[in-house]
């Protein structure tokens, strides 16, 4: 956890430690990366405002460099730092003040999904989804467009792959957060439209994904 607020950081370490998870904080935002890098925890939890540097570029850094589950903190009511977040890489955010529970229910979820998607456990059939000039390897956890490959976080991925492996089928935003983010009691839909707008802007002319107005997403039948 890289959050230079002790109060928060102790408060939110006593919790996640009760829960038998093994905590360590960095309170500074250089510290916090670097431990981050060196020691390859399972998870990571960033605030934004941090000396050193912040958790906009501490995401993004992290993002470049693997799929290590990443929530970031952020302010009430200023879904500006939520929408930046989501599209520097963050899987998942929680507003401060926060509840620890939900704290708490949130990294179990992702590292959750994290252990589903270990290459050991991938299912070798029906691995190559594709949509037109979009290809997905569903194991191997990669996208191309026209044969290139195309950078996406794994959320980004968890959506597109789901909505290819359903196609025809409207998901709704509620089926779409406890499919990928393994949680709908906490749900907040714009996790989901942020991360559909993402997918659009990767891969331009060739993201089949539809608004479905008042209900979700689809991917129209081949
Ligand atoms: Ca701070």
């Amino acid at each position: 956890m890289i959050e230079d607020e002790e109060n928060i950081s102790s408060f939110a370490q006593m919790y996640l430690e009760a829960e038998g998870f093994r905590v360590t904080i960095a309170n500074r935002g250089d510290d916090g990366l670097a431990q981050a890098r060196a020691e390859t925890p399972s998870l990571v939890i960033v605030d934004l405002m941090l000396p050193g540097i912040d958790g906009y570029e501490i995401t993004r850094q992290l993002r470049a460099a693997g799929s290590i589950p990443i929530i970031m903190l952020t302010a009430r009511d200023d879904p500006i730092d939520m929408i930046v977040g989501l599209e520097l890489g963050a899987d998942d955010y929680v507003t401060k003040p926060f509840n620890p529970r939900e704290l708490v229910a949130r990294v179990r979820a992702l590292l959750r999904r994290a252990d589903a998607h270990a290459p050991s456990t991938a299912n070798a059939q029906n691995d190559i989804v594709r949509i037109d000039s979009v290809e997905i390897s569903v194991s191997g956890r990669a996208v191309t467009l026209d044969g290139a490959p195309i950078a996406l976080t794994p959320k980004e991925f968890d959506l597109l792959t789901l909505l290819a492996t359903h196609r025809g089928v409207v998901l709704s935003r509620e089926e779409l957060l406890e499919q990928v983010w393994g949680y709908t009691f906490l749900g907040d839909s714009r996790t989901i439209d942020v991360h559909i707008r993402q997918l659009r802007r990767k891969l331009g002319d060739a993201c089949q994904i539809e608004t479905v107005w008042g209900t979700g997403y689809k991917i129209a039948a081949d």
